[in-house]
């Protein structure tokens, strides 16, 4: 069942800087960690639901943090490291869908209205995010699920864990507001939750005897324009009514699909090498498979050991059809190139996108035309040859689908291509968070 009216996410990080503390410092667990400011003028930036059983809030200035919570474990924080999960988080949005909105570094909205075929309904969707994004981070989220962004950022806030003075009692993870249910929901609401309403609009408000999104939302427009001004006003009035027109807004447009490994030590010869491109490969596959999305351009990068970076790459005139073929090029593509030097990353990526389902349509009349390679952006050096779709290309691509849902059911470590398979060893295969960081 897929539900249209459904369609957006909005997903945040359960006490984000407190958690990755205390992920990093198991010590920490069940204490109250403090995470911000630590001078004379400190502000709490987070922390953990321990530390919230005490009164203290995000926001609200160390001294008085302190006061409430005078054993509290006051941390400065790691901006480096927090960056580092966050890009670990966007990797798990885009495993979902390419519309995604950065709020902060914890915090996101996803229009999910392109991969229900894929992931199922928004709530499974909503459920899928979490277990990805406790697999890969180690770290517990909370999403809301609605019509417009607003209902869904008040959702996930409903779907957090609570802290008491007992403990921290769980939340339900993923909360689903209907349609039908959403004045219900917003109308008991301080005026606070709306967006627009900040410290002063909200006593100018309360001079009115409005205390509630529902107080608010049976005044009519022209009073509210009066008391509010007449932007905020009308903005107010709609928003009361759970009118919230602002889509899922990417700020950048998505270019490429890829993955890059940096080794720990160089690489010297091909050898060493293709085991790695098959994975990399691989993963691009997976990922540009559960974007819902395919590409017509693969390329090859790879930084030497004295940090000059080369990008080589081939176009196909037809969309990808599977990660075999993206591995044959980019194999193609390093064949032809002296690695002698010693190769300190490697990465491959498909450029070129365009939505699955757009490509489908032409694929058919696509499927002999592939032309010959073209020159990568710094020059000549695509493969040898013509590269010509196989025959067995569409087989292979529904094996591939395949292999996607049997990864989506038993996790990643389940199949692979044989390429990935060391002797002696678990298979391994290239996984969102596997990212090696220098
Ligand atoms: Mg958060």
């Amino acid at each position: 069942m897929s539900a249209p009216d459904l369609e957006v996410l909005h997903v945040d990080m359960d006490c984000f800087f407190a958690a990755v503390e205390v992920l990093d410092d198991p010590s920490l667990s069940g204490r109250p960690v403090v995470v911000g400011g630590t001078g004379p003028r400190g502000v709490v930036a987070s922390c953990s639901y321990e530390a919230r059983a005490t009164g203290v809030r995000s926001a609200m200035p160390m001294a008085q943090a302190l006061r409430r919570c005078p054993n509290a474990v006051v941390i400065g924080g790691r901006h480096a490291r927090y960056a580092e999960m966050s890009e670990l988080l966007h990797g798990v949005f885009r495993e979902f869908t390419p519309v995604i909105e950065p709020i902060s570094l914890d915090e996101a909205f996803l229009d999910v209205s392109g991969s229900h075929r894929l992931f199922g309904t928004s709530e499974e969707i909503g459920h899928r995010v979490r277990r990805r994004v406790t697999e890969v981070l180690g770290l517990t989220c909370s999403v809301g699920v609605a019509r417009t962004k607003l209902i869904a950022k008040l959702a996930s806030r409903e779907a957090k864990p609570r802290a008491t003075r007992k403990g921290t009692v769980p939340g339900p993870g993923v909360v689903v507001v209907l349609p039908e249910e959403e004045l219900a929901f917003l109308h008991p609401r301080p005026v606070r939750d709306l967006w627009g309403v900040g410290p002063k609009t909200a006593e100018r408000l309360a001079r009115y005897g409005v205390q509630t999104i529902g107080d608010l939302a049976v005044l009519s427009a022209d009073s509210l324009e009066r008391v509010a001004g007449r932007a905020v006003g009308r903005q107010l009035h709609a928003l009361s009514h759970g009118e919230d027109a602002r889509s899922v807004q990417t700020s950048v447009a998505l270019k490429s699909i890829g993955h890059e490994e940096t080794f720990p030590t160089d690489r010297h010869d091909h050898a060493e090498l293709h085991p790695e491109l098959v994975r990399l490969s691989d993963s691009v596959g997976r990922r540009l498979r559960s974007a819902g999305m395919t590409g017509r351009t693969v390329n090859l990068k790879l930084r030497f050991a004295d940090f000059s970076t080369i990008v080589r790459s081939h176009s196909l005139a037809g969309p990808l059809l599977s990660s075999a073929e993206i591995t044959r090029i980019a194999s193609a593509l390093l064949e032809g190139l002296d690695v002698g030097p010693g190769v300190r990353l490697l990465g491959v990526s498909v450029s070129s996108l365009e939505p699955l389902e757009s490509a489908r349509g032409r694929q058919l009349s696509l499927i002999d035309l592939d032309h010959p390679a073209t020159a990568g952006p710094e020059g000549p050096g695509g493969p040898d040859g013509r590269q010509r779709r196989r025959p067995d290309e569409p087989a292979r691509a529904e094996v591939e689908a395949a292999v996607d849902a049997i990864r989506q059911r038993y996790g990643s470590g389940a199949v692979g291509p044989a390429t990935t398979v060391e002797p002696g060893s678990r298979l391994r295969v290239k996984d969102l968070g596997d990212r090696q960081w220098g």
